[in-house]
């Protein structure tokens, strides 16, 4: 039986559960002009069945230039998502649509912008993941470890 809940649904769900922190489950990832997130290694509580990813853009290049997006994969995914991801270019956020191998992707965002996302992991195996930054050029030094417990 599938533990996937559609989001609205958990919502109406934690609304009716005030016990349960969300702290554990939502996260924020800074990126700026350089080749780095704030943080390489996100662990969401074992209790979250959706979690939420806002990534921020605290610098001032354009998305053009220096466009970041949080995308994540399996750990052995993740260079050729990164790779098929640059023909679908900066208005396809450099995630190829469509792809199965992708667990959750923000958009790319550049300068004073940010995305956020919200995404059910209560399917996923416990184990690492990697998530990283398609932009052409990035994944290679952009890439942290997401923890399922
Ligand atoms: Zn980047």
């Amino acid at each position: 039986m599938s533990r996937f809940f559609p989001v609205t649904a958990l919502g109406v769900l934690l609304v009716a559960a005030p016990g349960i922190s969300r702290a554990a489950c939502e996260f924020d990832v800074e990126v700026g002009d350089g080749l780095s997130y704030s943080t390489t290694s996100i662990a969401p509580d074992a209790s979250c069945d959706t979690v939420t990813v806002t990534i921020r853009h605290t610098g001032n290049l354009p998305a053009a230039a220096m466009g970041h997006n949080w995308v994540l994969t399996r750990p052995e995914d993740f260079q050729a998502v990164a790779n098929a991801g640059m023909s679908a270019g900066l208005d396809g956020d450099y995630v190829p649509a469509g792809d199965e191998r992708v667990i959750a992707n923000t958009e790319i965002v550049g300068g004073g912008e940010s995305d956020t996302i919200e995404f059910s992991i209560a399917d996923l195996d416990a184990g690492e993941y990697t998530f990283f930054c398609s932009f052409p050029g990035h994944w290679s030094v952009m890439k942290g470890t997401f923890t399922v417990s």
